[in-house]
């Protein structure tokens, strides 16, 4: 069994409104579920952490859909039942996503009493055509205020959320979004390029010509912009969509980035633990349906049975050594110092430049990566095309299995 820290990502599948950009899992006129909801995710962390030895645990993040439109009671009775869970450290990094709309003043003094001591707010514009294009549920102003509530009771670990890439988000407003982000002082800005699953309602309005169809160089424009918008504040770049202040970098995502163990709990949540990954059913009522016939008949049984018998489980793979090697390329360049053969032999007895050495030349001649010292890492070109260069690898290991 895997004794080395874990993180949990605990999902809450509420929202007031379906942002009409959003394919998560996650529902809006479903409250009458709350209660219930977290009835049944308790149980599962419970039995999780049971079955798992009550392992140490670095970080908590409760994301979705949106953690921060629950009772308070309920968002603490979650961190409570983790706390008895599992070995949690006392420097633990636990992050509550929140809607802006959510955050008044109680509610955010409320929270502050709690272990919770970082928020990451879905933010995703400062401008209120751009919010409205996207259809969010609140405004600049709500945002400004909910980002000064928080403050005021006491925390001070903040990531702000921006899109860019937007129908109509001309190069100005991204400019002075930021700006304004920026004058916010966060500690972190993750920033994401719109993109649209097809059966999303944005996805047919651009279809059908409702929306302006966003231009993939301006929105190259705007990530390069905000590369050197971010440097001049002070904030580092460390992963392809995030920048904090020194210090203040998301260890949660630091955890999947670094291809180490975490823990999905709640519906849809995805997990990788003992070179398995595996995710939930996606259904709220199914699983609150199912989690009684999980926990009677799973005690007592090793890691697989749990997997192989759990019917919450949707699906699960033992990963091979060539998937685990490509992914563990991908999702290290994704970081900004990269990677080094000796972490990667460390790990898989193997020099990655060995492994993937009909795969690097041709990166390298495209100068999409860089020898940084000893560390492979993306270049700036790279980093705009980073699904060619994670293609590229997936790709290599495709060739093998169908061999
Ligand atoms: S608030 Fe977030 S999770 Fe909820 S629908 Fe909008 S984008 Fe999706």
């Amino acid at each position: 069994m895997n004794t080395s820290p874990i993180s949990l990502y605990i999902h809450i599948p509420f929202c007031a409104k379906k942002c009409p950009y959003c394919d998560f899992n996650t529902y809006a006129r479903i409250e009458h579920l709350f209660s219930p909801y977290i009835s049944a995710l308790n149980l599962e962390i419970k039995q999780w952490g049971q079955l798992l030895g009550h392992p140490p645990v670095k970080t908590v993040f409760l994301g979705g859909g949106t953690p921060s439109y629950l009772p308070v009671k309920l968002i603490l009775s979650i961190i409570d039942t983790v706390f008895h869970a599992f070995d949690v450290d006392t420097n633990a990094e636990i992050t509550l996503e929140s809607n802006p709309r959510d955050f008044t003043p109680q509610h955010a003094k409320h929270l502050s009493t709690s272990s919770i001591n970082r928020l990451s707010f879905g933010a995703q514009s400062l401008n209120d055509n751009i919010l409205s294009i996207l259809g969010r549920d609140h405004d600049r102003a709500t945002l400004i205020d909910a980002y000064e509530n928080a403050k005021t009771a006491g925390f001070n670990n903040i990531n702000l959320d921006l899109i860019y890439g937007v129908p109509d988000l001309t190069s100005e407003i991204w400019a002075q979004t930021l700006s304004e982000a920026i004058a916010l002082h966060p500690q972190h800005f993750s920033l994401y390029c719109l993109t649209l699953e097809k059966e999303t309602p944005m996805y047919l309005a651009l279809e059908t010509g409702k929306l302006p169809r966003p231009d993939e160089d301006l929105a190259a424009d705007q990530y390069i912009h905000a590369e050197s918008a971010l440097a001049k504040n002070d904030y580092i770049q460390y992963e392809l969509s995030n920048w904090s202040k020194e210090d203040y970098s998301c260890t949660h995502n630091l955890q999947y980035w670094n291809n180490l163990p975490y823990l999905g709990l709640g519906p849809g949540a995805h997990s990788f633990y003992s070179n398995t990954r595996f995710s939930n059913l996606k259904s709220p009522t199914q699983y609150i349906k199912l989690i009684h016939q999980w926990i009677l008949e799973s005690n007592d049984k090793p890691f697989l049975h749990h997997l192989k018998n759990n019917p919450l489980i949707a699906d699960f793979e033992v990963i091979p050594k060539n998937i685990s090697m490509a992914e563990y390329m991908f999702l290290k360049l994704r970081l900004n110092k990269g990677i080094t053969n000796d972490e990667f032999h460390s790990i898989y007895h193997d020099r990655f430049t060995n492994v993937f050495a009909k795969e690097l030349p041709s990166l390298f001649e495209q100068n999409l990566i860089f020898w940084n010292k000893n560390n492979l890492c993306l270049t700036k070109k790279g980093r705009l095309l980073a699904n060619e260069v994670f293609t590229s690898f997936i790709g290599s290991y495709l060739q093998d299995t169908s061999n």
